[in-house]
């Protein structure tokens, strides 16, 4: 039952009760109407079925002690009896217009009536917001780049989901073949305001319930709203060097704004794969190379990968220490600005697991060659440190 009914119907007639009756005296009444009326017991006749559903109806409401009062009190505040009409454009005055509106809409009565006066009061505020061209809202999604196209920039195609304009009326909410008019009662506003004795009452227009549009014929795929949930398929440019967990903005991307406001930021959270040889710092390109032992005491020129390009020429003076790191520039990640990051070249001993004869005579000649320098001297000393 609609919050109007509460007006037009009187259920305490309905059950022949008066208004003062007892719980117990209306479920009495009710029961032996109910016993009278019920469709089993008047199998074909069509007013006796639609007096069983009065009769429910107002059992419904007056059996229930939260309900019973919201109906009085609706009653008391407006009058009972009088003709709701509904969705009727407003009259030269009087009470020409849908309660349903002020109660909540079409709400059922079970919401609404409650919250009567708070809903007067604060209707208008509340039906200016609903009414502003509202910005869509803000949508996150992720993707999975490679290494290389995190650092080189890419476009991916990104699936999202949410609600958008419903693809049958492209929005309008209006059958194919028409087009929503503008509200002729609110010029558009999809406000208006009545004095109404001492409630001066500003609300969501009637006619367009706030929407500022009128539709005639509803889309069937929307049932007017203009909205549908929906997934779209969108090419979204992510730029050069972005770092795995990054959140890229692209802007207007996101939801798509209501009454004419704009459509919201979409945020990508970029995950980048690893790569099997090289590693990220910062705008830096890492990457860790084996060399061996003669190169790093004798010195010499050595090629490394560098990434997407052509090998490197790594210049390794003699007596370079394991693990010191090289920095080729220009070969790193290219920033913003236009400049480009470094590749940083980590020498790293490789101990040969097998050696030839040839190779063992060598550095067992090594090993006695140098057997007068004891490489943990120094260590050892300083360890004997307070
Ligand atoms: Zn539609
Ligand atoms: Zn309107």
């Amino acid at each position: 039952m609609s919050t109007k009914d509460f007006l037009e119907k009187d259920y305490y007639k309905t059950l022949g009760v008066a208004k003062t009756a007892k719980p117990a005296e209306i479920k009495a009444a009710y029961r032996k109407l109910a016993r009278k009326y019920h469709p089993d017991a008047n199998k074909g006749n069509a007013s006796a079925e639609e007096r069983f559903k009065e009769i429910s109806e107002a059992y419904s409401v007056l059996s229930d002690e939260k309900r019973r009062k919201e109906y009085d009190e609706a009653r008391s505040l407006f009058g009972g009896g009088f003709r709701v009409p509904t969705g009727s454009r407003p009259g030269g005055g009087g009470f020409n217009f849908d309660l349903g509106d002020i109660f909540g809409g079409t709400g059922d009565a079970g919401g609404g009536l409650g919250d009567l006066f708070g809903g007067v009061f604060n209707r208008g505020s509340r039906g200016t917001a609903q009414n502003r061209p509202r910005r869509g809202a803000d949508v996150e999604t992720e993707t999975t780049l490679t290494f290389g196209d995190a650092i080189d920039g890419t476009t991916v195609a990104l699936r999202l989901t949410g609600e958008g304009p419903c693809p049958t009326c492209h929005g309008t909410g209006a059958k194919a073949g028409t087009v929503p008019r503008v509200c002729p009662v609110c010029d558009g506003t999809g406000q208006s305001s009545r004095n109404l004795g001492s409630f001066g009452i500003s609300e969501p227009c009637k006619e367009c319930r706030g929407r500022g549009l009128v539709v005639d014929d509803p889309c069937p795929a929307c049932s007017g709203s203009g909205r549908a949930m929906s997934s779209r398929t969108i090419q979204a440019r992510i730029p050069a060097g972005v770092a795995d967990g990054q959140r890229i903005k692209i802007a207007g991307k996101g939801a798509p704004g209501e009454r004419g406001g704009p459509a919201g930021d979409l945020y990508v959270r970029v995950h980048v794969k690893p790569h099997p040889v090289f590693g990220r710092s910062g705008d830096n390109l890492t990457v860790t190379v084996p060399v061996t032992f003669a190169e790093l005491a004798l010195g010499a020129e050595v090629k490394v990968p560098s990434h997407r390009g052509a090998p490197v020429t790594v210049r390794i003076p003699p007596g370079t220490p394991n693990g010191r790191t090289f920095r080729v520039q220009g070969k790193g990640v290219r920033r913003k600005d236009g400049t480009t990051g470094s590749l940083l070249v980590t020498v790293e001993v490789m101990v040969p697991q097998n050696l030839n004869g040839k190779a063992r005579s060598a550095i067992e000649n090594l090993r006695e060659a140098t057997a007068g320098q004891d490489p943990r001297e120094e260590l050892l000393e300083r360890a004997k440190e307070a």
